[in-house]
């Protein structure tokens, strides 16, 4: 955490020096001071500029203007350490952290519950409407890293992020989520099935900002889970699985999702595994076979710390412990 301590004490140095929105400046140019510690040995990353927008329509106005060079900068627990490594050189960061109306967190009449890209990941673990409504959001958020990092990471950017291994983007779609897209042209809603493109990769387009996640209402008597397993506690998960299990009244499975992460290289659905489930009641060998066809279809990478065939091997055992679990949890 030190480089990122250090970022972060240099911009609050220089934001110390004129606050932006002091005399309704909205945006702050660090081409003076900024840029010489930039430039300088007191910063790691390339030299870039930074723009504090005060309004949404300010930070896409700016994003639409600096293009693709230019990244928002939310809970910078990605984005700022790989600029430190310079895999990043953005050219400027528009940090949206001053947009207080991307935090909040709203339980709609309908049940669905709104997510602003700027929650955090301890808002996820620790708010009661957040467990109330999705306790599989809460039980994934607490797994991501550690205490100081869930502090500052947000969701959206934990979203366009689209790190593989990464536990959101596969409770996201296991949950039917929507993300909400605003840009200067206007606004869309994209599935969460459709928004992970590719490793590092979503559908957003280089102007659009990540405003808002729809999670819907979970139907009557469904019971999730998410289960990973990593090297530390903290650490990226080796492999991970969301379960949700829907049952009828005789407790017979009318519902089933089992989706991955470090499965692939976006979260993996694995519908056809998951559908062996339906019409039966939740048992060990029914789940078993489930969990062997998922294992199968999926498409882990493997690295230095677990080859593929262990990759699967833990899929398979954290499916028939989730699914085991969510049955259980399907109450009501
Ligand atoms: C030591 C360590 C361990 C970690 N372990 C895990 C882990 O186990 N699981 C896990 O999931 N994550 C982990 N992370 C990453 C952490 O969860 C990040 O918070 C998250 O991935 C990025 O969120 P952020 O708000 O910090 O985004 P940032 O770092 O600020 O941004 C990330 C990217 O998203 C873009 N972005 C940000 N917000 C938006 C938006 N609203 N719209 C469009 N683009 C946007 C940025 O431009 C940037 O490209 C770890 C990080 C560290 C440093």
């Amino acid at each position: 955490m030190a480089t990122v301590d250090r970022i972060a004490g240099s911009i609050d140095q220089a934001l110390k020096s004129g606050d932006p929105r002091d005399g309704h400046t909205s945006a702050f140019h660090p081409a003076g001071r900024g840029r010489d510690l930039a430039e300088g040995s007191a910063m790691k990353p390339a030299p870039f500029d930074y723009h504090l927008p005060a309004t949404i329509e300010e930070a896409l106005d700016l994003k639409a203007r600096l293009g693709g060079e230019a990244r928002f900068l939310a809970g910078g627990q990605s984005l700022v350490p790989a600029m430190n490594f310079r895999l990043a050189r953005p050219s400027a960061l528009i940090d949206i952290n001053g947009l207080m109306e991307l935090a909040a967190i709203d339980e709609g009449s309908d049940g669905e519950l709104r997510l602003g890209a700027l929650v955090r990941h301890r808002d996820l673990e620790r708010r009661p409407e957040v467990a109330r409504r999705h306790p599989l959001l809460r039980e994934a958020a607490a797994q991501v890293a550690h205490p100081p990092i869930r502090v500052r990471g947000t969701i959206g950017g934990n979203l366009a992020h689209a790190e593989p291994a990464s536990e959101l983007p596969s409770v996201m779609v296991a949950l039917g989520a929507r993300m909400r897209a605003r840009s200067l042209n206007g606004e869309r809603w994209i599935e969460a099935r459709e928004f992970f493109t590719g490793a590092l990769s979503t559908a957003l387009r280089d102007d659009e900002l990540l405003t808002e996640i729809a999670v819907p209402k979970l139907p009557p008597r469904t019971g999730t889970c998410f289960l990973e397993m990593a090297r530390r506690r903290g650490d990226f998960a080796l492999m991970g699985v969301a379960a949700t299990i829907t049952l009828d009244p005789r407790r017979r499975c009318i519902a089933a999702r089992l989706v991955y992460c470090n499965a692939d290289d976006r979260p993996f659905d694995a519908a056809a595994a998951a559908a062996t489930l339906i019409g039966k009641r939740i048992a060990v060998a029914t789940v078993d076979a489930a969990a062997s066809a998922a294992a199968r279809a999926m498409r882990p990478g493997g690295s230095i710390h677990a080859s593929a065939a262990f990759q699967r091997h833990l899929a398979t055992t954290l499916t028939r412990r989730a699914v085991l679990e969510a049955d259980g949890r399907a109450v009501g």
